[in-house]
């Protein structure tokens, strides 16, 4: 369990899944709806794919000022995927701590790993799809990828699905979309009540009472 002394103020949330699950419509449905929501967005030095926006998908930059980035410290988390760089900016964390709001991370199982080392009171949520064959038709259903890359993709999602329920506070099976959603909006609710991130200055209970007659 968590003690409560490791606990800071704000929440640190880390969403993941293997491609397909339906993690990032989950994200962006919890960023609407929970208040003082703020999502992170990734550095990475990969190019834009399809409708890809800088500054709204990805911060897209090249490699020199990746490795800058490093050296200044400005990131919670970062690694290597696939040949290109990623990154979580620590902003993120800075900001959900001063403003005791809800920082959602979009990334991979080494990611949440990474950034849990840091932060032990970040809370990491896995989304499963509701079976394998399920994850194949919904890969399928793209119409984007080669049998081959399905099956790396297939391979790949194994991989991270074993990691993430070895090493996950919470999973989230989304086989209907607005159940998922409602137990990942449980979680973010229950662990904002969690006793050592709740706001008690109110109650000015820093100075005793005086006794009476004293
Ligand atoms: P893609 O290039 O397909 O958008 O992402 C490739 C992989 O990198 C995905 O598994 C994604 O979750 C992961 N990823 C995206 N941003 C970050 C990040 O900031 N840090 C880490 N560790 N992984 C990330």
């Amino acid at each position: 369990m968590t003690e409560p002394s490791l606990l800071q103020p704000g929440l640190l949330l880390v969403l993941s899944a293997p491609s397909g699950a339906g993690k990032t419509t989950l994200a962006h449905r919890l960023l609407k709806e929970v208040p003082g929501g703020i999502f992170s967005i990734s550095i990475t030095t990969r190019r834009p794919r399809g409708k890809e926006q800088d500054g709204v998908d990805y911060h897209f930059v090249d490699v020199s000022t990746f490795q800058e980035k490093i050296d200044r410290g400005e990131f919670v988390e970062w690694a290597e995927v696939h040949g290109h760089f990623y990154g979580s900016p620590q902003s993120v964390v800075d900001e959900a701590r001063a403003r005791r709001g809800v920082a959602i991370f979009d990334i991979d199982v080494q990611g949440g790993q990474a950034i849990k080392r840091k932060h032990p009171d970040a809370v990491l949520v896995f989304v499963l799809p509701p079976s394998m064959e399920e994850l194949e038709r919904r890969l399928r259903d793209r119409k984007t990828d080669a049998d081959e890359t399905i099956r790396r993709r297939m391979l790949a999602a194994r991989s991270e699905i074993e990691r993430g329920i070895a090493s996950y506070d919470y999973i989230v099976v989304n086989d209907d979309f607005e159940r998922a959603y409602q137990d990942l909006r449980s979680v973010v609710v229950a662990e904002r009540c969690r006793r050592g991130r709740v706001d008690l200055s109110m109650l000015k209970l820093e100075k005793p009472p005086a006794e009476p007659g004293r």
